[in-house]
C-alpha cells in the first residue's frame, strides 16, 4: 500500500555520486553526473564524495538528509554486494527507513568496462542514475521480520550442479535431501570419458 510519502510533491531525494577515487572518477565525470542528477525531478540533494562508503562519505548523507529533510537516498558508486548494508544502515543511523535506499553502480557497470570509453561511460552513469531516482521514487518502507523455518533444503536433480548445491548446503549446516530421477548421480558428467584440462576420469 503506498504511504504518503510516495505521492508526487512528497518525495525529497538525495543522490550521492562516488568518485572512487579514480576508479570511477578516472573514467567517468562525476561532475557531470552530478550535474545531470540535479536535474531529475524529485531530486533535491546532490552531494558527490571521493570515498561515499568511508566515514566522512557517510556523515554527508546523513547531513544531508537533516538539512534537506530527504525520504529517499541514492549512492552512486559500486556494487551493492559489498557496501548496500553499509549504506542501508547509515541512512538508518540518520533515521530514515533502511528500505528507502536504492543504489546505482557506476563502477563494475561504467567506469571499469568502459575506461576507453570515456563520454559514454559517463552517459551511461547519467542513464543508470536516472533509473535509480526512478526506483527510489517507487520505494516503500519496510520492517524487517524473524520468521521460523526449517532448516532442511531439497534439491531436485542430481548433476554436478545439484551436487555441488548440496555439499555447500550441508556444509552450512542445513539437512539436505538430493532427488535424482536417474538411477545414479553425476548426471552428464557422469557420462564423459575424459574433462578438460587434466583429461581426467570425470567422476
Ligand atoms: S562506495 Fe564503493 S565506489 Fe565509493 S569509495 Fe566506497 S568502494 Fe569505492
Amino acid at each position: 500500500m503506498a504511504t504518503e510519502l510516495t505521492k508526487p510533491g512528497n518525495l525529497r531525494i538525495g543522490v550521492f555520486v562516488c568518485e572512487c577515487g579514480l576508479n570511477i572518477a578516472g573514467t567517468v565525470d562525476c561532475a557531470a553526473v552530478s550535474e545531470y542528477a540535479r536535474t531529475l525531478d524529485d531530486v533535491t540533494a546532490v552531494v558527490q564524495n571521493k570515498y561515499t562508503c568511508a566515514d566522512p562519505g557517510q556523515n554527508e548523507i546523513k547531513k544531508a538528509i537533516a538539512e534537506h529533510n530527504l525520504n529517499r537516498v541514492v549512492v552512486a558508486s559500486c556494487t551493492p554486494k559489498i557496501h548496500e548494508p553499509t549504506f542501508r544502515q547509515c541512512v538508518a543511523d540518520a533515521g530514515l527507513n533502511p528500505y528507502l535506499f536504492e543504489m546505482v553502480n557506476i563502477r563494475e557497470h561504467c567506469s571499469w568496462v568502459h575506461q576507453n570509453e570515456k563520454e559514454k561511460a559517463t552517459e551511461k552513469a547519467k542513464d543508470l542514475v536516472r533509473a535509480g531516482v526512478a526506483r527510489a521514487r517507487m520505494l516503500e518502507a519496510q520492517t524487517e521480520a524473524e520468521v521460523p523455518i526449517t532448516k532442511a533444503a531439497l534439491i531436485v536433480g542430481g548433476g554436478v550442479a545439484g551436487i555441488q548445491a548440496a555439499l555447500d548446503l550441508a556444509d552450512g549446516g542445513h539437512q539436505v535431501y538430493l532427488v535424482e530421477k536417474e538411477p545414479t548421480i553425476g548426471g552428464i558428467m557422469a557420462a564423459l570419458d575424459k574433462t578438460y584440462p587434466t583429461m581426467d576420469c570425470s567422476i
